[in-house]
């Protein structure tokens, strides 16, 4: 029997097999309620990152894994398994650190040659990067790696040149309003890092902190989400080499982490002197 409510309800359900996803005439995404970027930064350990991506593809998840241009982030076959399992990869880039090293420049303190000089080979090596990210992937959005050891920030080179003109659409610290999208993140290993992260924060973290919005623990947002205080639009940014259900993994997680806190907390003093 055409036309019946049980025919439409099987038309639906068949469109979300097959991966269609229903947004309101209004259109774009971001007026959406509801909305969740879940973004994954494979520092290290790659093989963590499919894990997770697996747990997502079966609840009917799609999120964005950016990888790293060193051999503990950059696997190809796992780029290839989480892209086929229907995520976004994008490239997690360290350009002008790598460029420092290159250039043996140790200081932050440099001339405005040495500067500029710095941007230029950290932006070539970008590009080259990226054409080789291309050559399995299409790479369409980028986010910056921050190492809290490194003088270097990694988004410096966008003050120079424009990322738009490579076919790249969307770094979240630019391309996204942190006012209204809340930002959560597990580095150090808990959902208030924040206090210890050197790069990992948005400028606009306060206004969230005001609103009560502090989570230490994931159970913490479990409870949030449960009780409607979480907020309708987020980026979670997750580490998953931090995420294991390997016991002794899991321990060594935790007791690194807790001494990179210190060392952090200890960078984060100095520098706000
Ligand atoms: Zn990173």
């Amino acid at each position: 029997m055409d036309f019946s409510l049980h025919l439409y309800r099987n038309l639906l359900y068949k469109l979300l097999v097959k991966r269609f996803k229903f947004e309101k005439f209004y259109n774009e995404r971001f007026f959406q309620n509801c909305l969740i970027i879940l973004r994954h930064d494979v520092d290290l350990k790659p093989q963590n990152s499919l894990a997770t991506a697996i747990i997502e593809n079966k609840l009917g998840i799609q999120g964005t894994y950016y990888f790293r241009m060193v051999p503990e982030s950059f696997d190809i076959d796992i780029i290839n398994k989480i892209a086929d399992l229907g995520h976004e990869i994008g490239y997690h880039y360290e350009t002008m650190d790598t460029a420092s090293v290159k250039l043996k420049v140790k200081s932050e303190k440099l001339s405005e040659r040495k500067r500029e000089e710095l941007i230029d080979v950290a932006y070539n090596e970008f590009c080259e990067n990226l054409e080789e990210f291309r050559k399995i992937y299409p790479v369409k959005t980028i986010c910056m790696h921050g190492s809290p050891r490194s003088p270097w920030d990694n988004k410096e080179i966008w003050y120079k040149y424009d990322y738009r003109k490579l076919g790249i659409i969307g770094e979240p610290y630019f391309d996204i309003d942190f006012n209204e999208v809340f930002y959560l993140t597990d580095t150090g290993r808990r959902w208030d890092g924040f206090k210890y992260s050197v790069r990992d924060r948005v400028p606009q973290q306060q206004k969230w902190i005001e609103q009560g919005l502090v989570y230490r623990t994931t159970n913490d947002i479990i409870k949030a989400v449960n009780e409607n205080r979480f907020p309708s639009k987020a980026m979670i940014t997750i580490h998953p080499q931090r995420w294991s259900d390997n016991y002794i993994e899991w321990t060594k997680e935790l007791v690194t982490q807790r001494a990179k806190n210190i060392v952090k907390w200890g960078l984060m003093r100095l520098r706000d002197r």
